[in-house]
């Protein structure tokens, strides 16, 4: 069921903040202090991990940069360096709270409003239908988010993983 506090946002998006086209990721940085757990799963001074909406998929997280980048190319070196350490991190967490096989990372950052760099990390299930494995697991994005709390449950999971306080075999 779509949850619609998370389709509005979506929509706001789609229609424009005002002067010119926004940009979610920068939107959602500027209200830092209020942002809901799955928006703010983990940060550092570079990046900031949330759980993806649009998508019913448990786990599916995304990595963005807190400053607005276009391209890859354009991340700093400081930037670059956290970047394979949170990649390899939120895996292991991922297969620790959804015990998927493996992950999958793919960056597009295509769509209008959306297109500030951002790393999607997908949990592979072990039972993931195989016609929508490889890239072809962006076709279960279909616009249905889970709903708020089912992601904020999910979230504060990653992140006590991610703190050490809960334990798991990754
Ligand atoms: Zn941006």
């Amino acid at each position: 069921m779509p949850d619609e506090s998370i389709a509005e946002r979506v929509a706001g998006q789609q229609a424009g903040s005002g002067s010119g086209p926004g940009c979610y990721s920068c939107d959602r940085e500027a209200e830092f202090d209020s942002l809901p757990a799955w928006e703010s799963i983990a940060v550092d001074d570079h990046w900031r991990v949330v759980h993806a909406f649009g998508v019913p998929l448990p786990g599916w997280l995304v990595l963005v940069p807190r400053r607005h980048v276009t391209s890859i190319a354009e991340l700093t070196d400081a930037e670059a360096e956290l970047l394979g350490s949170w990649q390899v991190r939120l895996s292991r967490a991922l297969a620790v709270v959804t015990g998927c096989a493996k992950t999958y990372v793919a960056q597009f950052a295509e769509r209008e409003g959306f297109a500030h760099v951002h790393f999607h990390l997908v949990p592979r299930a072990v039972d993931l239908p195989e016609p929508v494995r490889g890239p072809r697991v962006f076709g279960l994005m279909d616009g249905t988010s889970l709903p708020a709390e089912e992601l904020d449950r999910i979230a504060l999971r990653i992140r006590s993983v991610l703190d050490g306080v809960e334990k798991g075999s990754a």
